[in-house]
């Protein structure tokens, strides 16, 4: 499917079997972004200067692991083109929406909804907790381009924005541990340059912020006006303090800027597209569910989590975009559950033969944790409807799939 040589690569397209050469000096790398996505079916992603495609055609092609394709030096600044016809006509017919994180788990959902509510999105994500394999459908989109790249360099973007949603970072604790300064850079640099982008282009910015801000809440259910408990130096610091710190330059815009800035504190989320590995406690048991392994209980399990399914999450999101409100607001699903009950809930749900074993609680672990979602009731008219079994259904579909 497609082969290297040091500036160049072939790449053969499946739709029509023609043989395209492409040129991955950065000048090229337009033309090469247009050829990836002008072909039905196929999703090319261009990285970098010794030449890199990943290509999804029909479940054949190669797909190359996220950190092959990081930090080479052409993939900081590329510049994505579109037609004049689409510059002049942002505003009056398809609103233009850049997405940062897109090949994540929320992100790649969002862009989905996205599409379907006619907007045109430009994904930005650099695959280091990301995967090629959520946004490959979206393959020779019309209305989708995307770029690999890391949001902590500048973003240039030669087209109207009309909405920056920043959903950049590492997101689960295995992932901010293992990346603790990418996960500080993301939330303070690379919010930094999206609140550039949406300053530049007048766009709305929105930023996936999250309950980890609250720390091991001394306050529960957690109300957007509770400051929070936060460990600035121990393990979850990194995240926490990163998002404490984005929420700060976004209000910091805001006022000084005049951006207008929304700001979403994002409760413990489960769905299709989560990462099977990341650690968390949904992916976590229910792969050992589905492997009749024994579920791995941190403490005695008596720590309690909201459980919110994505597409309720997504459109909460979305509403909040689009409505009035600038101050940061909870969206989650206040059904709350100890770990051990919802352990039983995936061992019943699963069918499983998996047994529950007890394993050390990690350092701040927080206790409790439950959205207070009286703002986002009264002001999005928002609310959860999907029940836990019915997402969890739709979850372990996903991940019988994949284990
Ligand atoms: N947890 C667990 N077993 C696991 C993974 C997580 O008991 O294999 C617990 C974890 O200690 C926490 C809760 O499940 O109390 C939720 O953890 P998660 O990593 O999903 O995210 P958090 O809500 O802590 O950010």
């Amino acid at each position: 499917m497609a082969a290297t040589g040091g500036d160049y690569i072939w790449i053969r397209i499946p739709a029509g079997a023609q043989t395209v050469l492409l040129d991955c000096r950065p000048t090229c790398l337009r033309l090469g972004i247009a050829l990836a996505f002008s072909a039905p079916g196929v999703i090319g992603i261009v990285a970098g200067i010794q030449g890199y495609c990943a290509i999804r055609g029909g479940g054949r092609g190669r797909r190359r692991e996220p950190e092959e394709g990081l930090n080479l030096p052409g993939a900081a600044k590329q510049e994505l083109t579109m037609s004049k016809k689409q510059k002049t006509n942002s505003k009056q017919s398809r609103p233009t929406s850049v997405v940062t994180g897109a090949a994540g788990f929320l992100g790649s959902n969002l862009v989905d909804l996205l599409l379907s509510r006619g907007h045109k999105v430009i994904g930005i994500d650099n695959f280091v907790t990301g995967s090629v394999d959520n946004i490959a459908h979206l393959g020779g989109h019309p209305h989708f381009k995307f770029i690999q790249q890391d949001v902590t360099e500048f973003i240039f973007l030669d087209v109207p924005v009309d909405y920056v949603w920043h959903f950049a970072s590492p997101a689960s604790p295995i992932d901010y541990l293992e990346l603790p300064i990418q996960t500080l850079k993301v939330g303070s640099l690379g919010t930094h340059k999206a609140l550039g982008l949406a300053k530049i282009k007048k766009a709305r910015f929105l930023l996936a912020s999250t309950s980890e801000i609250y720390g091991d809440p001394l306050v529960h259910p957690q109300t957007e006006d509770y400051w929070g408990n936060v460990n600035p130096v121990g393990p979850r610091g990194c995240y926490d303090e990163a998002k404490r710190f984005a929420e700060a330059l976004t209000m910091a815009y805001r006022k000084e800027h005049g951006v207008e800035t929304r700001i979403v504190r994002i409760f413990n989320t489960y769905g299709p597209r989560m990462r099977l590995h990341d650690g968390r406690v949904v992916p976590a048991f229910l792969s050992q569910a589905l492997k009749n392994q024994p579920l791995t209980v941190f403490g005695d399990g008596k720590q309690t989590r909201s459980f919110c399914f994505v597409s309720d999450l997504i459109e909460g999101i979305y509403r909040l975009m689009m409505g009035s409100y600038g101050l940061p607001m909870n969206i989650g699903n206040p059904t709350e559950m100890t770990v051990l009950e919802f352990a039983r809930q995936i061992i019943r749900a699963t069918g499983s033969r998996s047994r529950i074993v007890f394993k050390p609680l990690p350092q701040d672990d927080p206790k409790q944790r439950r959205p207070d979602i009286t703002l986002a009731r009264t002001r999005l008219k928002w609310r959860p409807w999907i029940q836990l079994d019915a997402g969890l259904a739709k979850t372990i579909e996903y991940f019988r799939a994949r284990v």
